[in-house]
């Protein structure tokens, strides 16, 4: 099995990235973010404290599902792909991504999905944690301001109206959240590609992951 951990902040791209590069290559994206977010919006529509959130792990069911090439995630059975990308989940998520109970729940699940199909995970821990011996390892990041911009749009493509400059403040809040806490923090693998998209398109970016994921694999299995 192929597997591509590809981390970096919030907004540096991985996922609509990644997304792509699985689509392409016909791997599995796992967006491992929209796990955090699932868990955190449980926590907002049931009115639980962080802290009390390991209690009621035992009530959360979270379910990946495919629907073509898009990520569908199921929140005991619901569709709360969408409801999850709202800024004050994003802040939520970082929180509850503290607990240590919550990130041993969702290790659990995200392996799985590299123990049957070629997939590339993208998050924070991906190739530091969850898939330490992940046959590539990339580190995708880009300039504040380009992350901000490219979250601005992708709220306003999904109909989520959002100040620019709470869009800014909230992606360095949850960078310095995400890169300073004790478990699983944001952090380059030692053996990881650092890959800076700010001055990349979005085709630019896509091929630059593919080659490298062409090269590493070629050099795994060469030809007999
Ligand atoms: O990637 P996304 O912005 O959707 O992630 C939401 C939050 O979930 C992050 O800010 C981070 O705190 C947490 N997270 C994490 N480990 C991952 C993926 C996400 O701690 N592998």
């Amino acid at each position: 099995m192929i597997s591509v951990a590809v981390d970096g902040p919030s907004g540096a791209g991985k996922s609509s990235i990644s997304k792509e590069v699985a689509k392409r290559l016909k791997f599995l994206h796992i967006d491992t973010g929209a796990m955090y977010r699932a868990v955190a919006y449980y926590a907002f529509e049931n009115n639980i404290q962080s802290e009390a959130i390991p209690t009621y792990l035992k009530d959360i069911n979270i379910e990946i599902a495919f629907c073509g090439n898009n990520q569908i995630v199921k929140l005991n059975g619901e569709d709360v792909s969408y409801k999850i990308r709202t800024p004050g989940i994003s802040s939520l998520a970082s929180q509850v991504s503290k607990i240590k109970e919550v990130r041993d729940f969702l290790l659990l699940l995200q392996r799985n999905f590299a123990k049957t199909d070629n997939v590339i995970m993208d998050g924070r821990d991906i190739g530091t944690v969850v898939l330490p011996e992940a046959t590539v390892k990339i580190y995708l990041t880009a300039s504040n301001q380009s992350r901000a911009q490219r979250r601005h749009l992708q709220l306003k493509k999904e109909g989520i109206n959002c100040e620019y400059s709470q869009i800014l403040n909230g992606i360095i809040d949850r960078d310095r959240e995400d890169s300073s806490r004790e478990l699983s923090p944001l952090k380059k693998a030692h053996d990881a590609i650092y890959l800076d998209t700010t001055d990349l398109s979005f085709e630019e970016s896509v091929n630059k992951i593919i080659e490298i994921i062409q090269v590493a694999t070629r050099q795994e299995s060469p030809a007999k």
